[in-house]
């Protein structure tokens, strides 16, 4: 069984150690992916951090691409060599979820331990992952395969940033052509859900953030309008900027107060997409009246309810064509050694991605 270097997180809160671990040989309707790059999401920090809490020791990295390296029995469609993006999305066809064409949400437990600590013990494959890793071995469900050409760094961003942001623009919301939306938080999944509704044709975008800096950044991704959260009720300038209220409110962060404010940025009927993810825990409060009287909603939205086999190839295409930004979201190139300083990095609050290269 192949040795791999990974980054192990022992003990929440503390930097991750570089180890050789073993990772076994696909097993029936699975794949290895030798991997090139493997973007860090706020969710391993979230994770890294105890935020979420979960088993240890762990093998976090969920925003993966790279070349199939193996297949085990039953795999269809994959051959040593493709280019993928492999996801965190594991699905089994078949349950009410998946069957229902939200595979997000599968019911079945399809747990794997394809990861060996180097004494031996047990190492958990975060995730359904485990990308901190030169390799992975992951369910065929996890996995799409890629054209010829594309960049494997901007690869990597379409198996978690980019569909969650896109996606609950095009999925969760349903927006249409003509409608009004507000993101707040213009991160790795706020651009992409402002690019989303870009691509989706919304009249007025926009973005709120804390910082002036990811504001500018915001526009080029197709926000038409921005507020600094930091204002006296921001949703006044916001509403102002549309001439109403919004159809849709994107919650990209996890931070409860915009959770708290969401609500007020909304037209009649409109709904928030609750995309964010606050450490367990966390409470938000809201007026339920208002909700009721003015037919407003709000939806969770995880991984942007995407269907990896019909969003990715399209978001592929959108890539090649132009019209979706993949380059320009990654603000950083890191080894797998230099991971620790690459987490720091993201935590600072840069609106990009860091990428973990392999070579
Ligand atoms: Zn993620
Ligand atoms: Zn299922």
């Amino acid at each position: 069984m192949p040795q791999i270097k990974a980054a192990v997180c022992r003990a929440f809160g503390q930097p991750l150690q570089i180890e050789t671990v073993t990772l076994a040989a696909p097993q029936m309707g699975e794949v290895e992916v030798t991997l090139r790059a493997c973007a860090i999401c706020h969710s391993d920090i979230s994770y890294i951090d105890g935020g979420w809490g979960g088993t240890l020791p762990a093998v976090y990295g969920h925003e993966a691409a790279g070349h199939v390296s193996a297949v085990g029995e039953g795999v269809r469609g994959i051959s040593i060599g493709d280019g993928v993006v492999v996801t965190l999305i594991r699905s089994c066809g078949t349950c009410p979820s998946c069957a229902g064409g939200k595979p997000v949400s599968c019911e079945s437990d399809m747990a794997s331990g394809p990861l060996t600590a180097a004494d031996g013990g047990p190492l958990h494959q975060a995730m359904h992952t485990g990308g901190f890793a030169e390799r992975v071995v992951v369910n065929q469900s996890q996995i799409v395969k890629l054209p010829e050409g594309i960049g494997m760094e901007a690869a990597s961003l379409l198996a978690c940033g980019v569909i969650t942001g896109v996606g609950a623009v095009v999925n969760a919301a349903g927006l249409r052509a003509g409608q009004d939306v507000v993101v707040i938080g213009a991160g790795g999944v706020g651009l992409n859900a402002i690019q989303g509704a870009r691509i989706a044709g919304a009249r007025r975008i926009v973005a709120v953030d804390m910082s002036e800096e990811k504001l500018a950044i915001a526009r080029d991704f197709g926000a038409t309008d921005g507020v600094l959260a930091t204002t006296e009720k921001p949703w006044r300038a916001a509403k102002q900027a549309m001439g109403r209220g919004a159809d849709a409110v994107f919650v990209t962060v996890g931070a409860t107060p915009a959770y708290e404010q969401a609500p007020q940025y909304l037209a009649n009927g409109g709904k928030v997409i609750m995309v964010g993810m606050p450490h367990s825990g966390a409470m938000a409060s809201y007026e339920p009246v208002m909700m009721a009287a003015t037919g407003q909603g709000m939806v969770g939205s995880k991984m942007g309810d995407v269907v990896i086999a019909r969003d990715i190839p399209w978001m592929v295409d959108l890539y090649a064509q132009g019209r979706l930004k993949l380059d320009e979201l990654i603000s950083g190139r890191w080894t797998l050694e230099q991971i620790n300083d690459a987490i720091a990095d993201t935590k600072t609050g840069s609106a990009k991605r860091n990428v973990i290269v392999f070579d």
